[in-house]
């Protein structure tokens, strides 16, 4: 799969993407992240992508010019490259839509700066805006490192195999439940006893209940989607009640 990330500051991925296992998979092939100097797409001197807003107010707006530019140098005649923009006002970033990205060869990343982009960039050849969460960043760059991560580790290959995102929180639409390893003790705490006893069928039931506990606490809503089993849903009803009687 090939990222091609359209930003002022193409140097920002380096250290990054070279880390951990976003940085083994683009080493060993299976991805690349090709980022793409809009500056090389300006027309003056100075290689301005910025310039003041219609109708006044604060802050500078990207010009539209070098952005088609950048678009097209990649994209050409094909249509099959979905173009996403970073943006608060984008639907929300999530393991949906994350799943959905990673079964696509290539996508375009545009990085917004300043006040974001001219609407008619975004109207002729944007596919989809997405927000990374309800608070404003300074620029796209961290968003896109976001979205390679979240979509790259879903890509078939790129986690080894002692790693897994099948068990990962929102893959399976609740979160995870707590981890432990050595020590047994630490600080006066113990390891629970039943993730010590070698019996399975108890951890794997210990681990659902914490899973769905922790969701009812911390995201609720997100049992509302969730799939759950009779014995789940058994389960939801008794944290529920016990909630109440406290
Ligand atoms: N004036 C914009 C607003 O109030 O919505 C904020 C612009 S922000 C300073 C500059 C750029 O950072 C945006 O164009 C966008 O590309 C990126 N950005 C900021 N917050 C973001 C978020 N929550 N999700 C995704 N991208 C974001």
């Amino acid at each position: 799969m090939i990222f091609h990330v359209i930003s002022i500051f193409p140097g920002y991925f380096d250290s990054p993407l070279r880390q951990g296992v976003i940085g083994r998979a683009i080493n060993k092939g299976i991805i690349k992240v090709n980022p793409v100097d809009l500056r090389t797409f300006t027309s003056d001197r100075h290689k301005t992508t910025d310039d003041r807003p219609y109708g006044g107010g604060a802050g500078m707006v990207m010009i539209p010019q070098p952005i088609a530019k950048a678009i097209l140098s990649v994209k050409g005649e094909r249509n099959d490259v979905p173009v996403i923009l970073f943006s608060p006002a984008g639907i929300p970033f999530n393991h949906v839509v994350a799943s959905h990205l990673a079964r696509k060869k290539e996508l375009i990343l545009l990085c917004g700066r300043y006040e974001g982009v001219d609407q008619r960039v975004i109207e002729r050849f944007v596919d989809m805006e997405l927000s990374i969460g309800d608070y404003v960043i300074t620029g796209g760059e961290p968003a896109a490192l976001v979205l390679i991560d979240a979509v790259g580790r879903l890509i078939p290959g790129v986690l080894g195999c002692n790693e897994s995102a099948d068990n990962d929180s929102f893959a399976t639409g609740i979160l995870e439940h707590p981890h432990y390893t050595r020590p047994r003790r630490f600080m006066g705490m113990d390891v629970p006893e039943v993730l010590l006893s070698g019996d399975h069928k108890k951890i794997g039931e210990w681990r659902r209940k914490k899973s769905i506990e922790i969701t009812l606490r911390r995201r609720p809503e997100l049992l509302d989607k969730a799939c759950l089993s009779p014995a789940d849903i058994k389960l939801l009803d008794e944290l529920k009640r016990d909630a109440e009687a406290k």
